[in-house]
């Protein structure tokens, strides 16, 4: 006896705040152009029936909370550098 069973798979998004400095809120989002930018870490697991069993990305990401654009970075001094870029603007 043949029985069908869905395999319910997919990938599920863990975020958590980077940090608190106050420099790093409110950055500017070069996609929608408000100030509306800040790190997250990010964790993206690859999920069976709901349950998060592989991860697919671990890492920082600069994200907006607007329209969602994002990007990834990987050292404080790359985060650093973003920051101190945006003040000159
Ligand atoms: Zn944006």
């Amino acid at each position: 006896m043949f029985l069908f069973i869905p395999l319910i798979c997919g990938t599920k998004e863990f975020n958590s705040a980077y940090d608190n400095k106050p420099e790093h809120v409110g950055l500017y989002c070069p996609h929608c152009h408000n100030n509306s930018v800040s790190p997250m870490k990010n964790k993206e697991f690859f999920t069976f029936y709901f349950i998060p069993l592989v991860p697919v990305h671990w890492g920082k990401q600069l994200r907006c909370s607007i329209c969602n654009w994002r990007q990834d970075f990987t050292s404080d001094a790359e985060l650093e550098n973003m920051t101190a870029y945006q003040k000159v603007q």
